[in-house]
């Protein structure tokens, strides 16, 4: 029951103030009564909005005066949504929000009247669609700084190759997958020969530069995609060969060891060759002989100690 005005209070001047557009339409789409704000936003065209006027018409009015952007060149199509969208409301009301000409949004509701019609509120959202297209341009650009920061966090500074924090967490994965899946891989632990010699001979910067070339030589031995070459501590790296059985750990360790001898970087101070040359000590991860992943390291590191033993330039498999 509609709800008469109270003696003295103008009903249409308070609709007027709101500061958010209203129209209305009756059951046959015929523009019934709107407000001040209404009209204002239909400037070009506030002469034609009359009681009587088609919601249709209205829409090929917005259209002509250019008031409807998003109907560029499908305005018979967007003409034809629209009036369906108007007919068919959802019944708690449908809520878009759209763009205006001048660049300002609105949110727009429809929603249906008792008997029939059709009631259309629209209030200005510019400043909040503002603060979200800031937020998601905030979000982004946490997001890659996140993810930069993730990379350099896995990197060694000195060599740019993954480092400790890194190959201890493809470790663990590759650990997990094997007990899971029992999906095998290989570790393999290379160290320099008598580095500690080579510092002394010529000076731990030209050491430093050494590092950077032997992590280049290992890194092009990696072969496949999932292979990671990492830098374990000092002048020790560790490579992890998921797939790898006992021969293809035994030939990757032959391979580390000959492409030292191929880089052949001069060490004035080696008792094993006039060049830098590395030992390695390789496992290929077996859960029931290796408990754990510190067992596993441990294997690799054995191996290591025996390839040193037996006079360096060599590798050693668990
Ligand atoms: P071995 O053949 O038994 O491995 O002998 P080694 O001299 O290589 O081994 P040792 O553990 O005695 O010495 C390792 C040396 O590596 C000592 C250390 O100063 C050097 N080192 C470790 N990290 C770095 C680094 O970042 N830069 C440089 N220049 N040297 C490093
Ligand atoms: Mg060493
Ligand atoms: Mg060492």
């Amino acid at each position: 029951m509609a709800t008469p005005a109270p003696p003295g209070i103008d009903w249409q001047l308070l609709v007027d103030l709101l500061p958010c557009a209203v129209v209305a339409f009756d059951a046959a789409d015929r523009l019934v009564v709107c407000n001040e704000e209404f009209r204002r936003l239909h400037g070009p065209l506030a002469g034609a909005i009359e009681p009587g006027l088609a919601f249709e018409s209205l829409l090929r009015l917005s259209v002509e005066h250019g008031l409807a952007p998003e109907a560029m060149g499908r305005e018979e199509a967007w003409v034809a949504e629209r009036v369906a969208a108007h007919r068919a409301p959802a019944a708690d009301g449908a809520t878009t929000v759209r763009r205006l000409p001048d660049g300002r949004w609105r949110r727009v509701t429809e929603t249906p009247l008792p008997g029939g019609g059709r009631l259309a509120f629209s209030v200005d959202v510019t400043e909040l669609v503002q603060r979200q297209t800031d937020l998601a341009q905030l979000n982004a650009r946490l997001e890659e700084a996140r993810v930069r920061l993730e990379a350099i966090s896995e990197t060694d500074a000195l060599t740019g190759i993954a480092n400790r924090r890194h190959f201890d967490r493809r470790l663990h994965e590759e650990w997990s997958r094997l007990r899971r899946h029992g999906t095998g891989f290989a570790l393999l632990l290379a160290d320099i020969d008598h580095f500690k010699r080579y510092n002394d001979r010529h000076g731990h910067q030209a050491g430093d530069q050494c590092l950077q070339r032997v992590a280049n030589g290992l890194a092009r031995c990696a072969q496949r995609p999932a292979d990671l070459v990492a830098r374990y501590g000092g002048e020790e790296f560790a490579l992890l060969l998921p797939h790898a059985d006992r021969n293809g750990a035994a030939t990757q360790a032959m391979r580390v060891v000959a492409a030292l001898d191929a880089a052949a970087l001069p060490h004035g101070d080696s008792p094993v060759a006039p060049h830098v040359t590395l030992s390695v000590g390789g496992v290929v991860a077996d859960p029931t002989r290796h408990g754990d992943e510190q067992a596993l390291l441990a294997a690799a590191d054995a191996a290591l100690y025996r390839a040193k033993a037996e006079g360096r330039r060599r590798a050693v498999l668990d």
